[in-house]
C-alpha cells in the first residue's frame, strides 16, 4: 500500500470551452485522478474526449474551470504565470505528435532552449545537450536542422528537450501519431527507458499495443474517466529525491538570458534582413538611418557653429567692447575721436584699456622691394598712468610706446611676414628705413606671432605677417588725412560687467556728442546668441530627426506585430517549455531593439560620411564622441518604444492558443 504522497492529484477538474455557436463545449467533467512518482500511465479514448486537454492541464499549460490540481501538496490554481512557468520549466517536459520543433533552430540548439529560460550558463547548457542527443542516438544529427531529420529523428529531439532541465515527468500526446511503426517503436522505447530510470511519464495514445505496455491504464470518454487500472508497479521516484524542486530563481539566470536573448535579437535580424519581410524591414531601417543621420547631423552643426563662435569671440577676446559709427534716425554716423578713447580710459569704470582703431591698405617700400600692407593707427588708453601691458608681443625690437604718440615720432613695427618680404636674406631690418605711402618710417620691431599663427588659415596668417602698426598720430596726420578712428575697442577688466559697462559708455559719449549714432556691442554676448542659435538648430533638425525616427519606430512595431503574429507557435513553444512572460517580452524588445540600432549604426555612418561634404560647403560640422552615443541613443531607444506593444501582445498569448497556430 501506498503511503506518499501523490505527485499530482487532480479533483473534480472541469474544462469547458465556448463552442461555435455560443453553446459550452464540455472538454472534462469531474476528472479525478492520483499520479505517484515513477508512474507509467497511459490515456486512451477517441478522438474528442479529452485527453490533450487534461495534458494541457496537467502540464500547466491550461488551467481548469472547476475543481483542484495540486503538485506535490501545492495548489496550482494560486500560482502566478511565472509560478506555472516555473513548474513547466522545473518539472514537466512536453512531447508534442507534430514535435514542435523551432525550424530555424537546430537540433542542438532546440534541445538547449529550456535550459536558456532556466538559466543554465551557455558551456553546460551546450554539453548537457549533446549528451541528451547522443543519449537518444542523435549525435550526428546535432547540427541539423528540423527539415533535414526524419519524423522520428524530430521527435527523438523533442524528447531530449523535453528531459533538458530534468523532465521529471513526460507529458508524451499521441508521440507515435505521426510516425511508422518502426520510427514510432523507437520513440517508444526510448519513454519506456525513461520510465526505468525513475521519470514519470503520461502517454496518449490509440495504440493497444502501446497501451498494454503501460503499467497504468486510463480510459477517457466525454470528459469523464470510465477506466483506470489504478497505481499498480509503482516505481521509486528516484529523480526527485535526488533532485527536489526547490527553488523559485535560477542562480546565475539574468545573464544568460539577456546575452541569449541578445542572440537571438542578432539571429532575428539576420532573419528579418534576408526572409520574405525583408523589403519592410530594409524600409524601416533606412527610416531609422534617415532620422538618426538627421540627428547626427543637426547635433554635429550646432556644436560647430557653437565651437566656431567661441573660438573667435576668445580671439577676439570675450572682455571686449566694440564702440562703432552707426546710423541713428536718419542722422549722418558721429565721428568718433582720438579724445573720446581717452575719455572712455579715463573716466569709466571697470576699464583696462581703449584702442582706437585706425587702419589703411597701403604700399611699403625698402629699396627695390614692395609690400601691400594694412598699415593700423596705434594708439592705447589706460585707466591710470603706467605701461601698456597688453600691448602686442614683437619677436625682435619692441613695440610702440606713449611717447612716440606723443612726440608723433615717425617709427613702425613690422608684422614678420612683412619683415621677411622686404629684407632679404635675413637683413635686420631694426633702424632701416621704408616707406609706408611716401613717408619714410624707422622699423624698431618685428611683431611676434610666427608660430602661434602657423596653423591657422592662410588668408589669416598673411593678414597678421603683413601688417604694420605706426603710432597714431603720425598715422593720422601723415597717411590717412583724417584723424577720426573707425572705431573704439573697449577692453574690461571684469566681462560680467558689460551690461554696466556699456551704458557708462552710452552716456559718456552722449554727453560728449549730445546725440546718439553710434553702437556699442559686447563680443562676449555673441556666445549666448550662437548659443540660442544652437538651442533652435536642435529644435528645427530635431524635430526632422524626430518624424524620420517616427515613421522608423511605426515600421519597426509593424515588422514586430507581424512578427508576433507569424510566430504565434514559437511563442507557444518557448512558453511551454517554460518561458516566463518576461522573458517572452524581452526577446521581442530586443528584436526591436536590434532592427533599429542597425538603423542607427548606419545612419551615424551615413552621418559621417556626409560631414566631409557638409563642410565642403561650408557648414562647420563638429562630430563629436558624445553625438555619436546621442543618435545611437535615439535609435535604441525608438526600437525599445516601438517593441513594448509587439512584446506585451507576445507575452500575453495563451499557451495552448500559441501551440495551436499555425507557423
Ligand atoms: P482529444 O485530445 O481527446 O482528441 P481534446 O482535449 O483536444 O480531445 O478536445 C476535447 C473537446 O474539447 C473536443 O470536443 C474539442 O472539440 C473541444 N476543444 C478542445 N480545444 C478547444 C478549443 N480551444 N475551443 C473549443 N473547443 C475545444
Ligand atoms: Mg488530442
Amino acid at each position: 500500500m501506498n503511503l506518499e504522497p501523490p505527485l499530482i492529484e487532480l479533483e473534480g477538474i472541469g474544462r469547458r470551452y465556448k463552442g461555435k455557436r455560443g453553446a459550452p463545449v464540455i472538454a472534462l467533467r469531474n476528472v479525478s485522478l492520483r499520479l505517484h512518482a515513477g508512474e507509467f500511465v497511459c490515456i486512451t479514448g477517441p478522438s474528442g474526449s479529452g485527453k490533450t486537454t487534461l495534458m494541457n492541464i496537467l502540464g500547466c499549460l491550461d488551467q481548469p474551470d472547476a475543481g483542484a490540481y495540486r503538485f506535490l501538496g501545492r495548489e496550482v490554481q494560486r500560482l502566478s504565470p511565472d509560478g506555472l512557468a516555473w513548474l513547466r520549466r522545473k518539472a514537466f517536459g512536453f512531447v508534442f505528435q507534430n514535435y514542435n520543433l523551432l525550424g530555424s533552430a537546430t537540433a542542438r540548439e532546440n534541445v538547449e532552449m529550456p535550459g536558456i529560460y532556466a538559466g543554465l550558463a551557455l558551456a553546460p547548457r551546450r554539453a548537457r545537450a549533446l549528451n541528451l542527443l547522443s543519449r537518444l542516438g542523435l549525435a550526428n544529427r546535432a547540427g541539423h536542422r528540423p527539415a533535414a531529420l526524419s519524423g522520428g529523428e524530430q521527435q527523438r529531439v523533442s524528447i531530449a528537450r523535453a528531459l533538458m532541465n530534468g523532465g521529471h515527468v513526460i507529458l508524451a500526446d499521441e508521440p507515435t501519431g505521426a510516425l511508422d511503426s518502426q520510427n514510432g517503436e523507437q520513440a517508444l522505447s526510448a519513454l519506456e527507458d525513461l520510465a526505468a530510470r525513475g521519470h514519470t511519464i503520461v502517454l496518449v495514445t490509440h495504440n493497444p499495443e502501446i497501451a498494454a505496455r503501460a503499467g497504468r491504464r486510463i480510459e477517457l470518454r466525454d470528459g469523464r474517466v470510465v477506466k483506470d487500472t489504478g497505481p499498480s508497479g509503482k516505481r521509486r521516484d528516484t529523480l526527485l529525491a535526488a533532485e527536489p524542486l526547490s527553488g523559485q530563481r535560477p542562480a546565475a539566470g539574468a545573464l544568460t538570458r539577456l546575452l541569449q536573448a541578445f542572440r537571438s535579437g542578432l539571429a532575428s535580424l539576420r532573419a528579418n534582413l534576408l526572409g520574405t519581410r525583408r523589403a519592410r524591414a530594409m524600409l524601416s531601417v533606412f527610416s531609422i538611418l534617415l532620422g538618426v543621420w538627421a540627428v547626427a547631423t543637426m547635433l554635429s552643426i550646432a556644436e560647430g557653429v557653437f565651437r566656431d563662435t567661441l573660438e573667435q569671440v576668445s580671439r577676439l577676446g570675450a572682455d571686449r567692447i566694440e564702440v562703432s559709427p552707426y546710423l541713428w534716425r536718419n542722422e549722418p554716423p558721429l565721428s568718433l575721436t582720438v579724445e573720446d578713447a581717452r575719455a572712455i580710459a579715463g573716466q569709466i569704470e571697470n576699464i583696462r584699456r581703449v584702442v582706437p582703431v585706425l587702419a589703411q591698405r597701403l604700399t611699403i617700400r625698402y629699396g627695390t622691394q614692395s609690400l601691400e600692407s594694412f598699415v593700423e593707427s596705434y594708439a592705447a588708453f589706460t585707466p591710470g598712468p603706467g605701461a601698456d601691458s597688453d600691448a602686442p608681443a614683437v619677436e625682435r625690437g619692441r613695440f610702440l610706446s606713449p611717447r612716440d604718440n606723443d612726440n608723433r615720432n615717425q617709427v613702425a613695427v613690422l608684422g614678420w611676414g612683412a619683415a621677411d618680404h622686404l629684407f632679404e636674406d635675413g637683413l635686420d631690418p631694426l633702424g632701416l628705413h621704408v616707406l609706408i605711402g611716401n613717408a619714410p618710417f624707422r622699423v624698431v620691431g618685428v611683431l611676434a606671432g610666427r608660430e602661434a599663427f602657423a596653423g591657422t588659415a592662410k588668408w589669416l596668417t598673411e593678414q597678421e605677417g603683413r601688417r604694420a602698426v605706426i603710432p597714431f598720430d603720425a598715422g593720422a596726420a601723415l597717411l590717412h588725412g583724417n584723424s577720426s578712428p573707425s572705431s573704439l575697442s573697449v577692453f574690461m577688466q571684469d566681462p560680467l560687467q558689460a551690461d554696466a559697462t556699456k551704458s557708462a559708455i552710452r552716456e559718456l559719449l552722449i554727453g560728449r556728442h549730445g546725440r546718439e549714432g553710434f553702437r556699442i556691442s559686447f563680443m562676449g554676448a555673441r556666445v549666448e546668441q550662437v548659443g540660442e542659435m544652437r538651442t533652435l538648430l536642435w529644435l528645427g533638425l530635431g524635430s526632422i530627426g524626430g518624424i524620420a525616427l517616427l515613421a522608423g519606430g511605426m515600421g519597426v512595431m509593424a515588422i514586430m506585430l507581424m512578427a508576433v503574429a507569424e510566430r504565434t507557435r514559437e511563442i507557444g513553444i518557448r512558453m511551454a517549455v517554460g518561458a516566463r512572460r518576461r522573458d517572452i517580452a524581452q526577446q521581442f524588445v530586443i528584436e526591436a531593439i536590434a532592427l533599429a540600432s542597425l538603423g542607427g549604426l548606419l545612419g551615424l555612418c551615413a552621418g559621417l560620411a556626409t560631414s566631409p561634404l557638409a563642410r565642403s560647403f561650408g557648414l562647420p560640422v563638429a562630430f563629436s564622441p558624445w553625438i555619436a552615443i546621442a543618435a545611437l541613443a535615439c535609435a535604441a531607444g525608438t526600437g525599445l518604444v516601438s517593441g513594448i506593444l509587439p512584446a506585451r501582445r507576445a507575452s500575453r498569448l495563451d499557451p495552448v492558443a500559441a501551440l495551436a497556430a499555425l507557423g
